[in-house]
C-alpha cells in the first residue's frame, strides 16, 4: 500500500490508496466480516462504507442479524475485518499490531454495553479507575471523581453497583468508558436493559456528551427514539448500508426501519395474535 501510496503521489495512472477523511472519528471502507468458513460460512458485512465525523452522534440499526453488533466490534477494533480498511482517529487499523490494537483499545475507545459489565466487588470509583490502571497509570482520584460528577453521579464513588439502580450503574459505566478521554465512545444497545425513563435519561447524558464535549458517539439501537437523539441514523440490511436519516425523529425513524424488516410477514405468521414482530417496537429489545 505504501508503494501504491508513492506512485499515487508521483505519478498518474494508479488510484490513491483509500484513505480516511481528517474530519472522520471513524471510516469504514468496503469492510466485510465472513464468520466461519466453507459451508458453515456466514457474511455479517458484505461491504461497509460509513463515515462519523468527529463531534457526531450516529445510530446504527437494522433488523436483528443485519451486522450491527459485528460493525461496531470492527470499527472498535474488537474483531478485525476479513476484507476492507477501519480508520479511527485517523489510524488504520490492519497496521496495528495485537498489542498495539489493544493500546488503542484501552486508550482511544471507549465501549458501553447493554449489560453495563461492572465490576460487582468494586465501588464506582475503582470501576471507573479501572481502565486508567489497565493503561499502566496511576488515576488521580480528583479525575475519577471530576467523570463521576460528569454523568451525575457526584457523591456515589463509594458504592458498589449493587447499591446503584439499572441507570446509575450505566452512568458508570459510561464514565468508566471516558475516563480515557476516548476519541469515540461505542454503545451497543446502552438503555436495553433500563426503563424507558431511565433510558431517556441515559440518552439525553450522552446527548450533552457530543454538545458540550465534542465526544463522538457510535451507538447501537433497536429503538427509534433512542435513535432520535442521534445526529444521524446509518441502517444495515444483510450486512450492506441501507441508507441513513439526518436529524431524525421516532416516527420516520420506526417507520424506515419497518420497511427494512425482511421477517416482518414470517414474524407476522408466528404471531396470529397481531403482535407486532420483536425489534419494530420502541424498546422491543427487552422482551425476551
Ligand atoms: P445484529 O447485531 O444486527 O443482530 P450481528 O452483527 O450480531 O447482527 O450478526 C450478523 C450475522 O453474523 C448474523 O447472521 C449472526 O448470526 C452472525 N454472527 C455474528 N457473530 C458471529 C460469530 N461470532 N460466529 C458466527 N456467526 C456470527
Amino acid at each position: 500500500m505504501e508503494k501504491l501510496e508513492q506512485r499515487a503521489r508521483g505519478g498518474d495512472e494508479v488510484l490513491p490508496a483509500p484513505s480516511a477523511p481528517d474530519s472522520s472519528a471513524v471510516a469504514l471502507r468496503d469492510v466485510r466480516k465472513v464468520y466461519g468458513r466453507r459451508a458453515a460460512a456466514v457474511t455479517a458485512l458484505d461491504g461497509v462504507t460509513l463515515d462519523i465525523d468527529r463531534g457526531t452522534f450516529v445510530a446504527v440499526m437494522g433488523p436483528s442479524g443485519s451486522g450491527k453488533s459485528t460493525l461496531l466490534q470492527c470499527a472498535a477494533g474488537l474483531d478485525r475485518p476479513s476484507a476492507g480498511e477501519v480508520f479511527l482517529d485517523g489510524v488504520d487499523l490492519r497496521r496495528l499490531s495485537e498489542n498495539e490494537l489493544t493500546m488503542l483499545r484501552r486508550e482511544r475507545i471507549g465501549f458501553v454495553f447493554q449489560s453495563f459489565n461492572l465490576v460487582p466487588a468494586l465501588s464506582a470509583e475503582l470501576n471507573v479507575a479501572l481502565p486508567l490502571r489497565l493503561a499502566g497509570r496511576r488515576p488521580r482520584r480528583r479525575e475519577v471523581r471530576d467523570v463521576l460528577a460528569a454523568v451525575g453521579l457526584a457523591g456515589r464513588g463509594r458504592h458498589r453497583p449493587a447499591e446503584l439502580s439499572g441507570g446509575q450503574q450505566q452512568r458508570v459505566a459510561i464514565a468508566r468508558a471516558l475516563v480515557t478521554r476516548p476519541a469515540v465512545l461505542f454503545a451497543d444497545e446502552p438503555t436495553g436493559a433500563l426503563d424507558t425513563r431511565t433510558g431517556r435519561d441515559v440518552l439525553t447524558l450522552l446527548r450533552e456528551l457530543v454538545d458540550v464535549d465534542g465526544q463522538t458517539i457510535v451507538m447501537v439501537t433497536h429503538d427509534p427514539v433512542a435513535a432520535s437523539y442521534a445526529d444521524r441514523v446509518a441502517f444495515l440490511v444483510d450486512g450492506r448500508a441501507a441508507g441513513e436519516l439526518l436529524d431524525p425523529d421516532p416516527a420516520t425513524v420506526a417507520a424506515r426501519l419497518a420497511g427494512l424488516e425482511p421477517d416482518r410477514h414470517e414474524a407476522d405468521r408466528h404471531e396470529p395474535d397481531g403482535h407486532e414482530p420483536v425489534g419494530l417496537e420502541p424498546g422491543g429489545e427487552k422482551l425476551r
